[in-house]
């Protein structure tokens, strides 16, 4: 055992939380269904847990007093209708003014669930102010609720707002930035930024994922794109039991290429760590030096293209044991610790059978290869 007080970070990486991140009421549903007479009603599955223990990890590892600390304000109408419509913001306030309930499509919310998701997008909107102004580095929020599943009309899959997505056309709107690019990993497909930037050719979207786990027959390799957009979206639906060989030749064989073939200006990462191996809802096996090693390897990119510009936005993850371990391991990465903590679980998860790349995934990204770089 030992303390971490002797940590120095070479870079200036900012720290987005909110005490209120933990107060957005996903209510008692059972698990992620709306609990019934054969629904015993519990707790949700995105509930404040992973993240209040992430958040707690970075205080006991006395890695937060390295990092720039920022209290996100909540972002107005106008912020927010860079992707969604006024009705949309309207719907989602007379839910909480009713006293909560599905706000969209198996995403319960409570009262409170508008204003929290307010700073959720409050904070990923000054983390990019943050970062184009040269003031950061790069910036990791750790916010509730989610956003990459939320599409411009509908919250769905535990998302209220597009918090990654609207921050993308803030970057544009505020900054001038041309050319943006998002790397979600997390085990679901981000059908919502899919969606948001479908036809857009200045936001690369790519999309790491469990082949047609939520939602339902979304983020099919086929999908790349349409009219100017078309080469602009890239789904790579990993088949369940990938783990660090697989999505390490995934990077190096499709994320690496098409990002230096589109060098973007900024690269804003969709964090959800359900894609670990401790995931109740995912069926990957990633651990948390997969997760610091793809983060490294979009820091190189960003060095190059985007002067080392990084959002991280924290999504999905439902392991309250294991999420902390995978965000302290990514914001060592993007902060560049010189000590870096041992994840006291990452050698058991390490040693699974079937981390190795297969030839069943290899096959799979040389068609996801195929189908994008035709
Ligand atoms: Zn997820």
């Amino acid at each position: 055992m030992q303390f971490h007080s002797d940590t120095k970070c070479a870079r200036r990486t900012g720290w987005v939380t909110s005490e209120l991140y933990y107060w957005h009421d996903t209510q008692n549903w059972c698990g992620f269904l709306e609990p019934g007479l054969t629904l015993q009603p519990g707790v949700h599955v995105e509930n404040p847990e992973t993240k209040r223990r992430m958040h707690g990890l970075v205080e006991a590892l006395d890695l937060a007093p390295r990092l720039h600390a920022l209290r996100p304000q909540p972002a107005s109408d106008e912020v927010i209708r860079l992707v969604h419509p006024q009705s949309h913001i309207d719907h989602i306030a007379s839910v909480c003014s009713g006293g909560g309930g599905d706000m969209g499509e198996l995403t319960p919310g409570g009262r409170a669930t508008l204003d929290i998701a307010r700073l959720a997008v409050g904070g990923v909107v000054a983390a990019v102010d943050k970062v184009m102004t040269g003031e950061w580095d790069n910036g990791y929020v750790l916010c509730r609720p989610p956003g990459h599943h939320a599409e411009p009309e509908k919250a769905m899959g535990f998302c209220i707002f597009a918090n990654a997505a609207i921050g993308v056309k803030h970057a544009q709107k505020a900054h001038g930035v041309e050319r943006v690019a998002t790397i979600d990993w997390d085990v679901h497909h981000g059908n919502g930024t899919e969606k948001i930037f479908y036809d857009d050719p200045s936001v690369l979207t790519i999309s790491l994922h469990q082949d047609n786990l939520y939602p339902p027959n979304s983020g099919a390799l086929a999908a790349t794109g349409e009219g100017a957009g078309k080469g602009a979206n890239l789904n790579i639906p990993l088949p369940p039991g990938s783990g660090s060989g697989a999505y390490r030749h995934a990077f190096e064989k499709l994320v690496l290429p098409a990002l230096e073939a589109f060098k973007p200006e900024l690269i804003v990462i969709p964090s959800g760590f359900d894609s670990c191996a401790l995931d109740p809802l995912g069926m990957q096996m990633l651990e948390s030096r997969d997760y610091a090693w793809m983060t490294e390897r979009l820091m190189e990119v960003a060095d190059r293209h985007a002067k080392g510009r990084i959002i991280v936005t924290h999504e999905g993850g439902y392991s309250a044991v294991y999420v902390p371990y995978c965000g302290v391991a990514v914001l060592e990465a993007l902060s560049e610790t010189n000590v870096r903590f041992e994840d006291p679980f990452a050698d058991f998860i390490a040693q699974y059978g079937g981390q190795s790349l297969t030839p069943d995934q290899e096959k799979l990204v040389k068609t996801v290869n195929d189908a994008f770089f035709q």
